[in-house]
């Protein structure tokens, strides 16, 4: 078992076949996943096409993620959670300052993101909307979005499936808001 530390994240292979499992070991803690086809990697993972094909804003067992080549990258095996968020874009320096007037440096997933992905060649301007497991994003009927605590628990997980070789990258994530309020580790698996 691999351990991405509080505020930080994580890149590596994952190949057509193997599981990957994503833990929330403490509870109430977000991590942002991004996809790269491993042999192309302008392939990557796309919330539009994901949400299209899916039929539904809200992805959990039994749904794909889809490329923006619209082929599937990932199947979601189990989902003890059961919420993910795949509409919000990875936190960033940006978010920080629009929307929290923080002044000065703050970790983001975004960093997170790309400063592990450089060594695949892959660049802040390559990132795309993350599918942000335990992420929990709610929404009335008019549209207005609200980022409520994690509904996950200690120990709850998802289980993913590679439908192709993949490049992943996953965060812990750091913004106060999405883990309500503290920041937490995310563990990972990879099975064959
Ligand atoms: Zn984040």
């Amino acid at each position: 078992m691999q351990v991405i530390k509080k505020q930080s994240g994580a890149a590596f292979k994952l190949k057509k076949g193997q599981k990957l499992k994503v833990i929330d070991p403490e509870g109430e803690q977000v991590s942002d996943m991004v996809l790269f086809n491993a042999k192309d990697r302008r392939e990557k993972l796309s919330s539009g096409k994901t949400l299209d094909f899916e039929e539904s804003i809200l992805i959990s067992t039994g749904n794909f993620l889809w490329s923006n080549r619209s082929n599937k990258m990932m199947e979601l095996l189990e989902d003890t959670n059961g919420r993910n968020d795949f509409l919000l874009a990875p936190c960033s320096p940006e978010t920080f300052e629009v929307m929290y007037d923080y002044e000065g440096y703050h970790p983001s997933c975004f960093e997170n993101l790309y400063t592990n992905l450089e060594k695949f060649e892959i660049e802040p301007d390559d990132i795309p909307t993350a599918f942000n497991i335990f992420m929990n994003v709610q929404f009335d009927e008019k549209g207005k979005l609200s980022v409520d605590p994690p509904l996950s628990k200690a120990g709850d997980y998802v289980l993913f499936e590679a439908k192709i070789d993949l490049i992943v990258a996953l965060t812990a994530c750091a913004a106060e808001d999405s883990n309500n309020g503290s920041f937490k580790p995310i563990h990972y698996e990879i099975l064959d």
